[in-house]
């Protein structure tokens, strides 16, 4: 199953139901439009290998929903944020696998296209946040002529967390990640680098708030306008069964006491909050919701 496309006709409703089921792979914000730009959809992996401390049986409950055929499919994605009315900056929150190409079959991340479809070049991008720089969300950050690299967005500020860079970019850490060396270090030396303490201004209406735990400098983005607010998650959760039980940690979580306290009150705020989440992980269609609940458990409601 294909989703080239999907996400590339912004100019949808919100509420695409032209396949009978909710399909919104776009929400408003005030004045922004968020859209999830799918760039690659892996093979389905086993969830006890991806979720270690979680007995099978815990799933039960989860099995439909979180779920498919007992396997963790997930998505690897981008978000578009830009003003309905066209004046003003976009930005664009994490760039998916990149190029490749990727097993199986040798495909390629269908990220720049899936911009394309949306009248956007990469030209236009005027921030590039990551809200964590594991390899799913920085494969398109730098482009290669040969073995010369470039922006893939000429014109953005690239803007990751210091605590993440100095992490990633150490001589224990980056010679084991290829993607380190890959999509990230050569930021520096093409003067687009920005590095990021605590909470920042990206666009108005977008500003970075710091998630640690995932990553030592994880953050997640907010977007706020006319009233509204809606929060990009990053990796705060890969399955919609966390949500609830978010005691549980995927095998990526770097610190998981740190992740389990981010994600409860990233969440605690959304629900007080009436924000709509918009999740990268989570399959397309349904990777946008809401959520109710307090203290430790939680529900999500696809939009
Ligand atoms: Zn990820």
């Amino acid at each position: 199953m294909k989703f080239r496309g999907v996400a590339g006709n912004f100019g949808i409703p919100a509420s695409d139901n032209s396949n009978g089921e909710n399909m919104a792979t776009s929400a408003t914000i005030g004045n922004l439009r968020i859209t999830t730009l799918v760039d690659l959809t892996p093979p389905p992996r086993d969830v006890s290998m991806i979720y270690p401390d979680v007995p099978a049986n815990d799933w039960g409950p989860y099995q439909d929903f979180a779920l498919e055929s007992g396997m963790w499919q997930t998505q690897f994605c981008g978000f578009l944020v830009r003003p309905m009315n066209g004046d003003g900056p976009i930005v664009l929150v994490d760039t998916g696998m990149g190029p490749g190409p990727h097993d199986p079959g040798d495909v390629p991340g269908q990220l720049l296209e899936e911009l394309a479809g949306g009248g956007v070049e990469p030209g236009d991008i005027s921030a590039v946040v990551t809200t964590h720089p594991h390899g799913d969300h920085v494969g398109w950050n730098v482009s290669y002529d040969g073995d010369t690299p470039r922006a893939t967005f000429p014109n953005a500020r690239y803007m990751i967390a210091r605590a993440d860079w100095d992490h990633w970019t150490s001589d224990d850490v980056a010679p084991n990640v290829p993607a380190i060396g890959r999509s990230v270090q050569p930021l520096e030396g093409l003067g687009v680098l920005h590095l990021v303490d605590g909470e920042e201004d990206v666009a108005p209406g977008v500003k970075t708030r710091p998630a640690n735990g995932h990553t030592p400098g994880h953050q997640v983005v907010m977007i706020e306008s006319g009233g509204e607010t809606g929060v990009i998650i990053g990796d705060l959760f890969h399955n919609v069964a966390q949500v609830t039980e978010t005691e549980w940690c995927p095998m990526f979580d770097w610190n998981q006491d740190m992740a389990r306290a981010a994600r409860r009150e990233i969440l605690g705020a959304a629900a007080s909050g009436g924000w709509t989440v918009f999740a990268g992980h989570l399959r397309v269609g349904s990777n946008i919701g809401k959520v109710s609940g307090s203290g430790d458990r939680f529900t999500w409601q696809s939009i």
